[in-house]
C-alpha cells in the first residue's frame, strides 16, 4: 500500500532492482509458480481476473527471464566430474557465547518494521499471524494477497507480508506490533524475535552479537536491565532453536587482495584487537588498521592503539563519491515510487544529502576533524562488528574492506547532524545509516571505490 492505493512492487535483491507492475502483470507472475506451462499460465491468470492474451504472456514473462526474474525449471542436471566448491561446514555442538556486557532495552518505536523491503514470514507464522487478527486488513488489500510468495512454489518457502508505506503490514500507527499485542511476543516470525541479534560459527563458539541497526541498540550502551540476546539456559549451539540462523565463518579468509589467513589465525586476531583499549578516535583508528593490514595482521594491531592523525583527505573521498553515487541512484528510484511518509526515503535522502556534499575534498577534510560525538556509542558500534565477525564478511571480499566500511560510516554519521531534514529529526544517525546501506544494497560503495566499478543505472522500470 502506498498513500492508501494497492501497488505491486517486486524487489531483486540480488541485482538491486525495483520493478512496478500492474494487477495484470501481477496475475500471470503469480501463477508462473513452477506448476504451469505458458498456457496453463494465461488459463490460472484468467481465471483469476486478468484478460491477457497468449502472445503477450509470453513476452512479458520473456522480459522478466531476461533479467532474471523468471526462471524455467531446469532440465535434469547432466552428470559432471567438476568438483563443487567447497563449503565450510557448521561444526557439531559449540559453546554459546553472547557479546559481554550488553542487554538490549528496545524502545517499542518499530522502527526497525519500517526499514526493510520485506518482512518474510515462515508458512506457519503467517497462518498464526492471520488466526490471531483474523479481520487485520491493510486497505483494500485481501486476506488471500495479505502474505505473497517470495519465489515459485516451494513448499513451505517463506512468505512476503502487505507492506503499508514501508512498513510492515502488522506494525501499528504507535509503533506496537500487532502479533505481539494481541498473542505475545511468541506469536510473532522468529526472525522478529531474534533480531537484532546476529549468531556466527568461528569454529570454536557461536557467537551471539548485535546488528547496530536500530537506535535502541546503541541507546542500550551502558544500560544495564536490558534483555539478553540469547536465553541464558542456551549454552551450547545444539539448544538453539532450528529456524535460528547461524553464519559460518569461512576458513580461510581473505585479509587483504593478496593475503590470506586461515580461519583460526583471524578469530584468534580478533579476540586480540577485542582485548585492547579502545583508542579515543576509533574511525581514524579503523582506517589505519586497514592502512597497516599489507604488512601483517601484527601491524594492524599495532595501528589500532594510541592517538591517530586524520589520514589523507584524498584517500578517503573515493569511498565517501562512491557511496554518494549509490545513495544517489537509491533515492532517485524511492522517490519515484515510496510515499513521502516512508521511513526508507526519508532516511535515505538524508543519507544521500550528507555524502553527496562530504564528496567534496574540503568539506570531507573539515569532516575528518570532527571529534566522536558519542565516544561510548562508537566504541560499541566497531566492538560489536568485531565480536560479530562484520568485518569479515565475504560480501566485502577481504577485512580490509570491511575496515574502511566501519571508518566511513562513523564519519559520515558525525556529519549527519548537520544534514537533519523534515521527518529525519528523531533518527539516531549511525544505526539508520548501518540500517539503510545494509538492507538496500548501498554497501557495495566499498567495492566500487576499491574497483572503481560503475554505479548501476536507475530504475524502476514499469
Ligand atoms: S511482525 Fe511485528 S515485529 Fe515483525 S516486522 Fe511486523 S510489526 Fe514488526
Amino acid at each position: 500500500m502506498i498513500d492508501g492505493k494497492v501497488a505491486v512492487i517486486l524487489f531483486d535483491m540480488g541485482s538491486e532492482e525495483v520493478l512496478r507492475i500492474g494487477e495484470r502483470e501481477w496475475a500471470l507472475v503469480a501463477a508462473a509458480d513452477g506448476t504451469r506451462d505458458i498456457e496453463g499460465i494465461v488459463i490460472a491468470a484468467t481465471r483469476g481476473g486478468a484478460r491477457v492474451e497468449l502472445d503477450e504472456a509470453r513476452k512479458f514473462l520473456a522480459s522478466l527471464e531476461d533479467r532474471g526474474l523468471v526462471v524455467r525449471i531446469p532440465e535434469p542436471e547432466a552428470k559432471t566430474s567438476s568438483p563443487k566448491t567447497e563449503e565450510t561446514l557448521p561444526s557439531p555442538d559449540l559453546p554459546v557465547r553472547p557479546l559481554p556486557g550488553y542487554s538490549l532495552s528496545c524502545d517499542r518505536s518499530g522502527r526497525c518494521c519500517r526499514m526493510y523491503s520485506t518482512v518474510l514470514f515462515a508458512l506457519p507464522e503467517a497462518e498464526r499471524a492471520a488466526a490471531v487478527l483474523p479481520d487485520r486488513r491493510i486497505g483494500p488489500v485481501s486476506r488471500t494477497r495479505a502474505f505473497l510468495p517470495v519465489r515459485g512454489s516451494i513448499p513451505g518457502g517463506a512468505v512476503a507480508v502487505v507492506a503499508n508505506n514501508g512498513a510492515c503490514g502488522y506494525l501499528d500507527s504507535d509503533g506496537a506490533c500487532s502479533i505481539h499485542r494481541a498473542a505475545g511476543a511468541d506469536a510473532k516470525p522468529k526472525g522478529c524475535s531474534v533480531f537484532p541479534a546476529m549468531f556466527i560459527d568461528d569454529g570454536e563458539e557461536v557467537r551471539v552479537s548485535i546488528k547496530t541497526e536500530c537506535a535502541c541498540v546503541l541507546n542500550s550502551v551502558n544500560h544495564s536491565g536490558g534483555e539478553p540476546l540469547v536465553d541464558p539456559a542456551i549454552t551450547r549451539s545444539s539448544q538453539l532453536d532450528p529456524v535460528v540462523v547461524v553464519t559460518v565463518l569461512p576458513d580461510p579468509i581473505s585479509v587483504t587482495s593478496e593475503r590470506t589467513e586461515p580461519r583460526k589465525v583471524v578469530v584468534a586476531w580478533i579476540r586480540q584487537w577485542l582485548d585492547m583499549p579502545t583508542p579515543p578516535d576509533v574511525a581514524r583508528a579503523c582506517w589505519a588498521m586497514a592502512d597497516a593490514l599489507p604488512s601483517g595482521l601484527a601491524a594492524a594491531l599495532e595501528a589500532w592503539s594510541g592517538e591517530r592523525a586524520a589520514p589523507e583527505t584524498a584517500a578517503v573521498v573515493p569511498f565517501v563519491a562512491a557511496l554518494a553515487r549509490r545513495a544517489a541512484v537509491r533515492t532517485r528510484v524511492d522517490a519515484q515510487w515510496r510515499s513521502e511518509v516512508d521511513r526508507v526515503r526519508r532516511v535515505g535522502a538524508w543519507i544521500a544529502a550528507t555524502a553527496v556534499t562530504c564528496k567534496d575534498p574540503q568539506l570531507m577534510a573539515e569532516v575528518l576533524q570532527v571529534p566522536p560525538i558519542d565516544a561510548d556509542r562508537e566504541a560499541f558500534f566497531v566492538r560489536a562488528a568485531a565480536f560479530g565477525y562484520a568485518v569479515c564478511d565475504e560480501d566485502f571480499g577481504e577485512v580490509q574492506c570491511g575496515l574502511r566500511d566501519l571508518a566511513v560510516k562513523l564519519w559520515l554519521a558525525r556529519a549527519m547532524p548537520t544534514f537533519v531534514s523534515e521527518g529525519v529529526q528523531d533518527e539516531e544517525p549511525l544505526s539508520a545509516l548501518e540500517a539503510w546501506l545494509r538492507a538496500y544494497g548501498v554497501w557495495r560503495y566499498v567495492l566500487d571505490a576499491k574497483t572503481s566499478t560503475p554505479v548501476p543505472s536507475p530504475n524502476p522500470r514499469d
